[in-house]
């Protein structure tokens, strides 16, 4: 056995300090031994390229990045803001374990009525719900929502065919090439939430 005759080829993603280089050196290695497969320690913990909904990672990241850009964004932009009701239940829909669970049907009967009926639908029944509230009614009103189907059993569906990841999140934000083109990619996201979810009945 010889010792310091033979560097462990061992990588370090930032200076290691004498004292840690010194044990490394110190160990007694053979010189008949044949020489470790390369270590690479990485600091930190690495993060998950795949998103709970089956999507990839973007270049802002999975669709957790997505959403927290896009809420930030449509603070600071009203007309942006309208499809804030949408993008909240397409999102805990295609990530719910994130949501409360047991909103999440309504969250679901919510975007069929989007699709069925548009924005300004959504928006009419959600300042419809605030009145009620305000005027002390019971509760969620799910009467408008009734003819709609439930939340499958079985979920969540494995994969979507749109995705908040696949958002174009240029220098110019997510409303680069106009509002109106914004909200067709969030209707495509809606609609591919609602049919992933469908396909499980
Ligand atoms: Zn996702």
């Amino acid at each position: 056995m010889r010792r310091f005759d033979w560097v462990p080829a061992l990588t370090l993603t930032r200076p290691s300090g004498r004292r840690y280089e010194r044990n490394l050196l110190s160990l007694p290695v053979s010189r008949a031994s044949p020489a470790p497969p390369r270590v690479s320690i990485m600091i930190g913990t690495p993060e998950t390229d795949r998103c709970e909904c089956g999507a990839s990672a973007g270049p802002l990241g999975v669709c957790v990045d997505y959403y927290h850009a896009v809420l930030a964004e449509e603070q600071g932009d009203p007309l942006m803001y309208r499809w804030h009701a949408p993008v909240v239940c397409a999102y805990l829909l295609q990530h719910p374990a994130r949501a409360h669970q047991k909103y999440l049907d309504g969250q679901f009967r919510q975007l069929q009525l989007f699709l069925d009926l548009g924005l300004d639908a959504m928006l009419r029944l959600a300042a419809h719900q605030v009145t009620r509230n305000k005027r002390g009614g019971p509760g969620f009103d799910v009467a408008p929502l009734a003819a709609y189907a439930p939340l499958p059993p079985g979920g969540p569906p494995p994969r979507f065919r749109a995705t908040f990841r696949d958002l174009p999140a240029g220098d110019g934000g997510f409303v680069s090439d106009g509002h109106p083109a914004y909200g067709r990619r969030i209707e495509a996201i809606a609609a591919a939430t609602v049919e992933s979810w469908l396909a499980l009945r």
